[in-house]
């Protein structure tokens, strides 16, 4: 790629939509998903789990019932750890061509590849269903999303030479991250030729809003950018990467993402290390929002949510006048940090690695003292 050519390598993920009353607001998803063909963008992206269905529910309602199937590029993923026999896996995929209202998907992978998901996925053949579902002509390429550690995927790959795409977590937060091992897993899918998407550009929203301290450093560079700008543009300079897949929730912040850019310049990368520095010292929970966590917690703790107020609260003392009542409302019908009983049901649900309740635990003390 020339060094100055301008790149956009943005999708669309529909994992996290905008809601009225606990239903995607559709039509501010409608708006969003116009704004995004008409300027350029392709790729689409849902999972049997995201938001209970109501996500190929919406790609349904919002793409496929709207727009040419050759207009758009869909990636989807099979719950591979929801598969007990092969024939579940054929039963999950009918349904999902018929929750997304298309038999073709561009991209069809397993979902959430770990150290057991994979385990699952052996036992259960899934990667020959990968395999039949793309010799049938119902998906273009095939691979898996990926959770676990660098050296577990360059084995995968190694036994599974078919797969075309993988999808993995890259921010410039976790690109020497010891637990997410961003930089390792990325040089791994390129070592063996695969395609690389990418998940949490943005962390989750994160990298969305710096302390000042970081902002700072930015600034002092390029005054116009934002911290997402920033973010996305890490992700998309990488040369081995396809597409960066982002959740967005206005019409405006499609418009802005779309936006092409030159690939980050060597002091860009610098101070992107520096900022990572900065709030890696800051400390708070590398929650990304994915909600994973949730359904799992016997207590009904709304996991992300109080973690992200946590993390403000961290950041931003001097806000805690406008954090804490917004706490005390979330929590008003129970479920305070404080009920967290240390199951740790939840933790194995998380692709963050996150030891949640020993986090509650502080933010019990944080938020309530
Ligand atoms: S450890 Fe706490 S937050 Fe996690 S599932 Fe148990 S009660 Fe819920
Ligand atoms: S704690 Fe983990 S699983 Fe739960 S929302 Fe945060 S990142 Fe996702």
């Amino acid at each position: 790629m020339e060094r100055n050519a301008h790149i956009n390598k943005l999708g669309f993920g529909f994992l996290r939509l905008p809601e009225t009353d606990g239903e995607p607001d559709w039509r501010a998803v409608d708006e969003m998903t116009d704004a995004y063909l008409a300027g350029g963008g392709q790729w689409f992206d849902t999972c049997y789990t995201y938001l209970n269905g109501r996500s190929e529910q919406a790609i349904r309602r919002c793409v496929t019932e709207r727009y040419a199937r050759e207009s758009f590029r869909l990636v989807e993923k099979l719950p591979g750890y929801l598969c007990r026999t092969y024939e579940d896996c054929r039963r999950y995929f009918r349904e999902e061509q018929r929750r997304c209202g298309t038999d073709f998907f561009d991209i069809f992978m397993l979902h959430w590849l770990n150290r057991e998901n994979y385990e699952i996925a052996e036992r259960v053949d899934e990667f020959r269903f990968l395999r039949e579902v793309k010799q049938g002509g119902c998906a273009g390429r095939i691979g898996f999303s990926w959770h676990d550690s660098a050296s577990l995927l360059d084995d995968v790959l190694s036994r599974h030479p078919e797969v075309d795409v993988v999808l993995m977590q890259i921010n410039y937060l976790d690109w020497e991250s010891a637990g997410i091992e961003s930089r390792k897993c990325y040089e791994t899918a390129v070592k063996h030729g695969k395609s690389v998407f990418v998940m949490e550009p943005v962390k989750g929203g994160t990298l969305a809003k710096l302390p000042p301290e970081a902002e700072r450093i930015l600034r002092a560079l390029a005054p116009e950018r934002t911290p997402s700008d920033w973010a996305l543009r890490f992700v998309q300079s990488l040369p081995g990467v396809e597409v960066c897949l982002s959740g967005m929730n206005r019409v405006e912040q499609v418009r802005e993402n779309l936006a092409p850019f030159p690939p980050l310049t060597e002091a860009e990368t610098e101070a992107l290390r520096q900022v990572a520095e900065v709030l890696r010292k800051g400390g708070g929970v590398p929650c990304t929002g994915c909600r994973y966590c949730v359904s799992h917690c016997p207590q009904h703790i709304a996991i992300p949510d109080i973690f992200a107020m946590f993390n403000e609260l961290q950041r931003w003392p001097e806000e805690d006048w406008k954090i804490r009542p917004v706490y005390e409302q979330t929590v008003k019908s129970g479920a305070r940090a404080s009920d967290c009983i240390a199951c740790r049901s939840c933790e194995g649900h998380c692709p963050q690695h996150i030891p949640i309740s020993e986090w509650m635990r502080r933010a019990a003390r944080t938020l309530e003292s």
